[in-house]
C-alpha cells in the first residue's frame, strides 16, 4: 500500500496549510506526478478519498499532471522519451543517461474555501 502512505502524507500537508491560512475547506488539489515517480494516480486518487475522511480536504478535487519521462544523454546530449530508469541512447547506444524530466512528485497548489465566504 505504497499509496495508501503517499496519500496520507498529502493529506496532512495540505490540511495543516489549509488550517494555517484559516479555511474552512480544501476544494481542490493540484498535484505533479511524473510518469517515472512510480506512483499509480489512480490508485492514489482511490486511497486519497479514503485517508481525506473527516479533515479539510475529504470534498477536495485531485487534479494530477503527469510529466513524460525524458532522459538526457550524458555522451551525445540527446534528449528522448524513457519509460524507465535505465534507458538507452537511441542514437549512441550510451547508458549514462540522466533522467531531466519524469521523477517529478509535489503538491503544486491547493486551493481553499476560507471562512465566511
Ligand atoms: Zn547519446
Amino acid at each position: 500500500m505504497h499509496e495508501m502512505s503517499i496519500a496520507l502524507s498529502i493529506v496532512e500537508a495540505v490540511d495543516t496549510k489549509a488550517r494555517a491560512e484559516g479555511a474552512r475547506k480544501i476544494s481542490g488539489i493540484d498535484l505533479l506526478i511524473g510518469k517515472l515517480a512510480g506512483v499509480e494516480p489512480e490508485s492514489l486518487k482511490f486511497c486519497f478519498s479514503a485517508a481525506a475522511k473527516g479533515t479539510l480536504a475529504e470534498d477536495a478535487l485531485l487534479a494530477i499532471g503527469e510529466p513524460e519521462g525524458i532522459g538526457e544523454c550524458g555522451e551525445c546530449g540527446m534528449r528522448f522519451p524513457v519509460t524507465f530508469y535505465y534507458a538507452e541512447c537511441p542514437k549512441c547506444r550510451s547508458l549514462r543517461i540522466k533522467i531531466v524530466s519524469g521523477e517529478e512528485f509535489l503538491i503544486q497548489s491547493i486551493t481553499i474555501e476560507e471562512e465566511g465566504e
